[in-house]
């Protein structure tokens, strides 16, 4: 199974022969006790986590640490009774910071390879069921369509439209010429100093089966691997070479082939002429504080392109 919208051949080809394809529940437990309680443990793309037969275990072990934990999941893979369980012991755990989405197969066939079964038609059974039962915002449903529809065998649960959906191009790791004209936002390219829209600090990160830890989820073709969890610290990591070249190249206007600098949920600044940095755009992070404007994506209002980025980021 696969979503067109997740370049996962390009992840395929770059992801070192004969590495771990799966991360394993011990390796998991030591790369937890290393990752500081401020971060979020988010279980997510660039593949599907439940095609890890031990994804529920982890995830019960991230959240009876005490930790902020997102789900992201087509539910592929997923156990009814594990859905229930997850429900019931961390439902009221769901936040809009803390987000679970559920990303349903649509009626355009993005996610190939999906077949329906009842196991499956059972576990977003029971997602329904709380989400009619729950008041709280964070448990989402999504598809990859910008019709909102979901597939027709599973109309029946969901007859409802979802909201439409406007793909991004991953820093333009997918092929845009698989898709059609206006199916993904146009391209960028960002030649002014920037930060990433999520984070400051260049530390919201995708860990892959094999301890390597990527820039972020935007980087399906491993350009930067800034460390591996299970050979180093995270301190180490974060105060380690690679991210210092991102941070150096960041701040340098044009400088160096950096992901961000084609990326839609970077954030430009500029010194417009004094010698304070200035927000350009909206972040996650940061009120908006311009000097003067900033050259951004002309074809496409920042509001628009924050709901993009907020419902696709973490996937
Ligand atoms: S700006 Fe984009 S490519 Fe850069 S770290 Fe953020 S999400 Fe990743």
């Amino acid at each position: 199974m696969a979503c067109r919208f997740c370049p996962q051949d390009r992840l395929v080809k770059s992801y070192p022969k004969g590495d771990a394809r799966s991360l394993t529940p011990e390796a998991f437990r030591m790369i937890l006790g290393r990752v500081p309680r401020h971060v979020r443990l988010d279980f997510s793309g660039m593949a599907e986590p439940w095609l890890n037969p031990d994804a529920t275990s982890m995830v019960v072990a991230a959240f009876e640490q005490g930790r902020a934990v997102a789900l992201y999941t087509t539910l592929q893979g997923m156990n009814p009774d594990d859905a229930t369980m997850l429900i019931h012991r961390y439902g009221e755990r769901i936040t809009p910071e803390t987000p679970w989405v559920i990303h349903l197969p649509d009626a355009d066939g993005h996610m190939t390879g999906w077949k329906p079964s009842e196991t499956y038609r059972e576990a977003l059974r029971r997602f329904l069921g709380f989400r009619d039962a729950q008041l709280g915002p964070g448990l989402g449903f999504m598809t990859m369509s910008a019709d909102g529809s979901v597939a027709a065998p599973l109309r029946d649960l969901l007859p409802e439209k979802l909201a439409p959906f406007a793909g991004i191009s991953r820093a333009e790791n997918l092929d845009r010429s698989a898709f059609q004209p206006g199916a993904l936002l146009r391209a960028v390219r960002h030649d002014q100093a920037l930060l990433c829209g999520s984070t400051p600090f260049f530390d919201h990160n995708m860990l892959l089966p094999n301890g390597d830890v990527l820039l972020c989820c935007m980087d399906y073709g491993r350009q930067h691997v800034i460390g591996n969890l299970l050979r180093e610290s995270y301190e180490q990591i974060h105060a380690g070479a690679a991210i210092g070249v991102i941070r150096a190249h960041a701040m340098m206007p044009g400088q160096g082939d950096l992901l961000c600098r084609r990326c839609h949920n970077a954030v430009c600044l500029s010194q417009q002429g004094g010698t304070h940095w200035h927000l350009a755009g909206a972040s996650m992070w940061a009120p908006v504080v311009t000097a003067a404007p900033v050259p951004s994506p002309e074809h496409v209002s920042r509001p628009r392109l924050r709901r993009v980025l907020d419902r696709v980021l973490p996937l």
